[in-house]
């Protein structure tokens, strides 16, 4: 049997780990080092000479996730957002423009506005679940639609298949941030997309231990370069030279525990997606909700595409309280197994209040969120004991 014909649990357990061929080690060793002796002057042993460049154990990460998300070349950053930064800069240039999601994450916005606009990339911010409003926005100079799905905090979505016709029929490549969703629930390469991207610090590392990116490209995709480029078309081999050249790359460590997170994904994910289901059962009851965020709510506005393109619907939910803003701040902080913090992904249930928290930066402009809106990232712990905690929680406040 192939890899290729096997499964996803299959493939996350073995792809790119190979028993070491030295010691039989099953688990890929952490190579902590540096530089590689090499037997005469460019004779590379398995073509590693240095560990910007290349290092085993990100390469074993990087074959995985690329088997993964179907592309055909993966590679491992120090964070989600170095990842981005290295695709901005290797599939755009000076005079390009560039289409961003309402409910970006704070940090990709921030990363558009204050870093890539002042390069000379400018960019339009486009409501994704609308694929008419994306058309629309569409310049001559539109080289990249930017999506993320589904969003964060309100957990829209966009249809990836419909983006990606637009985007190709701009001549322009389709970016999908698959941080929420993970590979295990959605494939965007096998929808349409371009590139993936990660932020592997939440779901594929899934354990709150480690901050890294992920970045995906599909089979064959070229952009269109200026006579004399140095690197030329070939836009895996392009973020491959940036990654080199601007050297943000995961180190040894980092990608192994990714590698080790991306093995119990899928059981991870099945978790989560169980209890999510019954924190929203729990919370579409509630008379202190007034409305909850979950693209597995048949009322949720864009569920039948979620249904289409996920194959289930996550472990992310928000839910505005209907006491009103200061009441949402109270809640997030009488909660005792939901943890009090940003991020979201691991294992163990977080809470917070995006207006106030991951996304005070956004305050003030298009991506502005509900104050009375509580985040939620479900972990894997019992589903009764995270649903009585919010419970005690709402019942006293809301
Ligand atoms: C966290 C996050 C990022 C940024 O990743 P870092 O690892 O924090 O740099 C990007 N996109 C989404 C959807 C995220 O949740």
């Amino acid at each position: 049997m192939t890899d290729a014909a096997r499964g996803f649990s299959s493939r996350a357990i073995h792809v790119g780990q190979e028993p070491d061929p030295t010691t039989g080690s099953v688990v890929t060793p952490i190579y902590q080092t540096s530089t590689y002796k090499q037997d005469g002057i460019g004779g590379l042993r398995g073509g590693y000479e240095y560990s910007r460049s290349a290092n085993p154990t990100r390469t074993a990460l990087e074959t995985l996730i690329a088997d993964l998300e179907g592309g055909s070349r993966g590679y491992a950053f120090s964070s989600g957002l170095a990842g981005q930064d290295c695709v901005v800069r290797a599939l755009l240039r000076p005079g390009d423009h560039v289409l961003i999601p309402t409910d970006a994450y704070g940090g990709t916005f921030r990363m558009f506005d204050k870093v890539a606009k002042p390069w000379g990339i400018d960019y339009d911010i486009v409501p994704i679940a609308d694929a008419d409003a994306v058309r629309a926005a569409v310049r001559p100079t539109t080289r990249m639609i930017w999506v993320e799905t589904p969003t964060n905090p309100l957990l829209g979505i966009a249809d990836i298949t419909a983006l990606g016709g637009i985007a190709h029929s701009a001549g322009a490549v389709l970016v999908v941030d698959n941080t929420f969703a993970s590979p295990y629930l959605q494939q965007p390469i096998s929808l349409g997309a371009d590139v993936v991207t990660h932020s592997s610090t939440k779901y594929a590392g899934g354990h709150s231990d480690v901050v890294g990116g992920l970045v995906v490209v599909r089979e064959g995709l070229t952009i269109e370069v200026p006579d004399g480029d140095p690197v030329g078309p070939d836009a895996a081999t392009r973020v491959g030279f940036h990654q080199n050249s601007i050297g943000s790359i995961a180190g040894p460590m980092d990608a192994w525990l990714v590698q080790r997170g991306l093995k119990t994904l899928a059981v991870r994910m099945e978790r989560h997606c169980d209890n999510a289901e019954k924190v929203v059962d729990f919370l579409t009851a509630h008379h202190g909700v007034s409305h909850v965020y979950y693209p597995g709510l048949p009322d949720h506005p864009n569920h039948d595409i979620a249904a289409r393109q996920m194959t289930r619907f996550g472990g992310m939910v928000s839910f505005r309280v209907r006491a009103g803003e200061d009441v949402a701040v109270k809640v997030c902080g009488e909660t005792q197994l939901w943890t009090l913090a940003e991020s979201l992904g691991g294992v163990e249930s977080l809470i917070e209040h995006p207006a106030r928290m991951t996304h005070a930066s956004v305050a003030g402009t298009e991506l502005e969120v509900p104050s009375d809106l509580v985040r939620l990232s479900v972990g894997i712990e019992d589903a009764d004991d995270l649903i009585a905690d919010l419970g005690q929680a709402l019942d006293r406040l809301a």
